[in-house]
C-alpha cells in the first residue's frame, strides 16, 4: 500500500470544514437564544397591559377628583343660599336641605372610590417596577449571549478559512495518480478512506480479509475493502 497518510490528512481537513460548517450553521440559528428572546417579549407585552390598567385608573381618579371639586362647588353654593336669607318658604328650605345631603353622600363615596383607586395604583406601580428589574436583567442576559455567539462565529468563520492553504499544501505534495483516485470516488463517498482498525474497514464497520489485510501491509498497491469499496488506510506501527 502507498502512503497514504498525507491523504488521510487531507481527508481529516474535509472532516473539521464540514464539522465547522454546521457547527457555524447551527450558531447562525440562534436556537440558543429563541428561548430567551420569546421570554422577553412575553414579558415586556405583560409589562404594557399592566402599564395600560394602571394608566386607565390614574385617569379615572383624576376624573373622580375633579367630580369632588364640583360637587364641593355646588355645596358651597347651596350653603351660601341657605344662610344668606335667598331662601324665603319652607318647602324651598327642604329641597336645598335634602339635595346638600344627597350631595355630601356623593361626596364620601366618591372619596372613598378614589382612596380604592390610590391602592390599586401603589399595587400595580410595585408589580411594575419588579417586572421591569427582571425584564432588564433579561436584556441584559440576551445582549451578552448574544454578544458571545457572534464571537463565537467569528472564532469559526477564521478557523473555516485557514483550511483551505494547509489542504493545498497536503495536495501538493500527494503524487497526481492516487489523488485523482481519491478525487473519482469522492462522487460516492464523503470518506472515501477508511481507516483499518483491527482488521475491520471504519468507514463500514465490517472485518477486512486475510487477503486485503496482507496486501495492505505487504504491497505498494491500493487496496478497496471488498464491502463497501472504499480505499483502505492501514497505519504502519512505529
Ligand atoms: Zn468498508
Amino acid at each position: 500500500m502507498p502512503d497514504l497518510k498525507l491523504l488521510w490528512e487531507i481527508q481529516a481537513l474535509d472532516d473539521r470544514k464540514r464539522d465547522l460548517e454546521n457547527k457555524l450553521e447551527r450558531a447562525r440559528e440562534e436556537e440558543e437564544l429563541k428561548p430567551l428572546k420569546a421570554d422577553i417579549e412575553e414579558g415586556g407585552a405583560l409589562f404594557n397591559q399592566i402599564k395600560k390598567e394602571y394608566n386607565d385608573i390614574k385617569k379615572n381618579q383624576k376624573a373622580k377628583e375633579m367630580d369632588v371639586k364640583c360637587a364641593n362647588e355646588q355645596v358651597k353654593n347651596l350653603e351660601k343660599r341657605l344662610y344668606d336669607g335667598s331662601i324665603t318658604n319652607v318647602k324651598e328650605m327642604n329641597a336645598n336641605s335634602k339635595e346638600l345631603e344627597s350631595l355630601k353622600n356623593t361626596i364620601r363615596e366618591t372619596e372613598d372610590n378614589i382612596l380604592v383607586f390610590m391602592e390599586k395604583q401603589d399595587e400595580l406601580r410595585a408589580i411594575l417596577e419588579k417586572m421591569s428589574i427582571r425584564l432588564n436583567n433579561k436584556a441584559d442576559e440576551y445582549r451578552s449571549k448574544h454578544r458571545a455567539l457572534l464571537a463565537e462565529q467569528d472564532k469559526i468563520r477564521q478557523l473555516i478559512a485557514q483550511i483551505p492553504l494547509s489542504r493545498e499544501k497536503l495536495v501538493e505534495k500527494l503524487d497526481g495518480e492516487t489523488w485523482q483516485r481519491y478525487e473519482d470516488m469522492k462522487e460516492r463517498f464523503n470518506d472515501p478512506l477508511a481507516r483499518v482498525e483491527k482488521a475491520t474497514c471504519m468507514g463500514c464497520r465490517m472485518g477486512i480479509t486475510f487477503n486485503e489485510l496482507r496486501m495492505l501491509k505487504h504491497s505498494d498497491d491500493l487496496v478497496y475493502c471488498s464491502n463497501c469499496g472504499r480505499m483502505l488506510y492501514w497505519e504502519k506501527q512505529g
